[in-house]
């Protein structure tokens, strides 16, 4: 049996010698996977629950209960996953007995997946979206660490009110903040503007900072998301994938354009976003630069200033794919161009 809990680690009980309970989502990914011959590759199979008794340190700091939601690739992952997951997670942290919950995820849509939570899942209590870079099957597979950290932030006084946090690789990212930046190395998932909260090291987990920007925008389980496109900007880009998108029987209710530089698109693809702000469709300026606000700064056709008039929203620091789940939540609550940028803003 691998050893992962260090000498020093106090063991947390609260004061009826009771040890913190944590809710696990198990939804796949890499943490659950194993060699599948048949399918010649790497495939999710493995339980939460089997997840969990692969680290029995993880019963001497907390009581768990396991509760699979899914078990796939996170490649697969959808808006209808997330809104279960949101409903389960605000379900078992109104239990007074739940400290904190703990989603075991795919790497692939991590991030959208925790930053989705951040936005509905409401109240104080920790919320940890934990995968691995290895496989179980591999010797340095991450897994079983990044589990076991995961549920030792869970249980972490220090990580009230901070909203929902990506651990791995023995750091604590937002949020909103984090994105995964290598597809192979285990030091992965970085906030690249900003830096992580804090660390789960072999001794203690410590915060460094606090999320700021944070909001919630409730959903339930019968929420009706909006249906958000992401279009890239590149040279030479000439809108017609936003005029194909307008062409549908059902366009879609918001495009998020992943823009260069400050947030800007050429004549072509502005000629584009203009025809789907007439058909009622909400278009936010990204960026692909990926740190850094979108800034109305250069005049001309397919400035941010131009955009900005033009109806459009700007994403302030959001990467497209988050800036997709943001307007997909904001927009059951408003179409409104200013309401928009409001939340955009907050
Ligand atoms: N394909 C995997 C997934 O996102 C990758 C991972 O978990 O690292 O489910």
């Amino acid at each position: 049996m691998r050893r992962l809990l260090p000498l020093l680690t106090v063991i947390s009980m609260n004061a009826a010698g009771v040890l913190p309970q944590v809710r696990i989502l198990s939804t796949g990914g890499t943490i659950a996977s194993r060699f599948d011959a048949a399918k010649g590759g790497l495939a999710p199979a493995l339980t939460g629950a089997q997840l969990v008794e692969a680290v029995p340190e993880i019963m001497k700091i907390a009581r768990v209960d396991v509760e699979q939601i899914v078990n796939i690739s996170s490649s697969q992952m959808t808006p209808e996953i997330w809104l279960k997951l949101a409903a389960r997670a605000n379900e078992a942290l109104s239990h007074e007995e739940v400290a904190g919950v703990v989603i075991t995820h795919g790497t692939d849509t991590l991030e959208e997946t925790a930053y989705f939570l951040d936005l509905t899942v409401t109240g104080q209590k920790p919320v940890v979206v934990v995968g691995a870079q290895r496989a179980p099957s591999y010797p340095d597979s991450d897994g079983p660490r990044n589990l076991l950290n995961a549920i030792r932030v869970a249980i972490s006084p220090e990580a009230a009110g901070k909203g929902v946090m990506v651990v791995m690789n023995g750091q604590i990212n937002a949020a909103r903040e984090v994105t995964k930046t290598n597809t192979v190395e285990m030091e992965t998932f970085k906030s690249l503007e900003f830096g992580a909260l804090g660390v789960a090291d072999l001794e203690a987990v410590r915060f460094y900072r606090a999320p700021l920007r944070r909001q919630t925008i409730p959903a339930g389980p019968e929420t009706k998301l909006g249906r958000v496109e992401i279009v890239a900007h590149y040279a030479g880009a000439d809108g017609r994938l936003i005029r194909a998108l307008l062409r549908e029987e059902a366009p879609p209710d918001g495009l998020v354009i992943a823009g260069t530089g400050l947030g800007h698109v050429n004549a072509a693809m502005h000629d584009a976003i203009l025809e789907a702000l007439r058909r009622g469709v909400a278009v936010v300026i990204s960026t692909r630069v990926y740190t850094g606000r979108v800034i109305p700064l250069y005049a001309g056709k397919g400035g941010a200033i131009d955009l900005r008039s033009a109806g459009c929203v700007l994403a302030d620091n959001l990467s497209p794919q988050k800036a997709r789940v943001l307007l997909m939540l904001a927009l059951t609550r408003t179409r409104s161009p200013e309401e928009l940028q409001k939340i955009f803003a907050r």
